[in-house]
């Protein structure tokens, strides 16, 4: 049995939903490093941060207290006040590449997503879990699929909320992320080179969770 599973991969790529179904299914915590990324942005938005300057990053990190609580699916909270769908909104989707750049801001967040993740045995996703994060993985997991296929899964979930974006602006975005997430220097998203790939362009969410949770169990 496997105890430490990392997902990477692309926006859109179906990580969040089969990695906390995954968790649900073997009983292990879920961690979604995304969220993390997300509650910094939200916060540097909301205060007017000046992403260049390195100074207003480092004191806005000492002014930031980011819990997550998994008992109702997964809640996230930003100095105690619930962001769990603020971070999700097409501004900080906008923004969240380039806040994820900065390398004080992956220090900063190495260390949180470490302890979470080696609490117990976890179902971890993110964009450098197998490389970085937690490179003891035992099993690690490269979900991909094709832009257009993603960003459709994006723009429904986004039209399910409620929020007005068109399919083309949401195409863009995920490219754009892609663009920035695999070319930054620091930590860049890259498949492991021990993770095994599963395209899910094709896939039901059902049959991508079976084909790790047989390789979960089975190992
Ligand atoms: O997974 P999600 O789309 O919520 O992640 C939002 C952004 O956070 C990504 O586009 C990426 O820029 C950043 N991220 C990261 N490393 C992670 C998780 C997310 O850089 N482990």
């Amino acid at each position: 049995m496997k105890k430490y599973i990392a997902i990477d991969g692309p926006a859109g790529a179906g990580k969040s939903t089969v990695a906390r179904k995954l968790a649900q299914k073997l009983g292990y915590l879920y961690l979604d490093t995304g969220a993390l990324y997300r509650a910094v942005t939200l916060y540097a938005l909301q205060h007017g941060i000046d992403l260049g300057d390195l100074s207003q990053i480092r004191d806005m990190l000492s002014r930031i207290t980011i819990s997550l609580e998994t008992n109702q699916g997964l809640q996230v909270f930003l100095n105690g006040e619930e962001v769990t769908k603020t971070i999700r909104s097409p501004q900080v989707d906008r923004s969240v590449s380039k806040v994820a750049e900065i390398k004080m801001v992956r220090d900063f967040l190495r260390e949180t997503q470490r302890k979470i993740a080696l609490s117990r045995p976890s179902v971890v996703e993110g964009r450098d879990i197998g490389t970085v994060i937690l490179p003891e993985a035992d099993l690690k997991i490269f979900l991909t699929a094709n832009p257009e296929t993603r960003a459709h899964r994006r723009w429904l979930e986004l039209r399910e909320k409620g929020d007005c974006v068109d399919y083309k602006s949401v195409l863009k975005n995920i490219l754009e992320r892609d663009t920035i997430d695999s070319s930054r220097a620091h930590a860049p998203l890259r498949k492991a080179n021990d993770a095994i790939v599963i395209d899910t362009s094709f896939l039901t969410i059902e049959e991508v969770i079976n084909k790790i949770y047989a390789l979960a169990i089975n190992g």
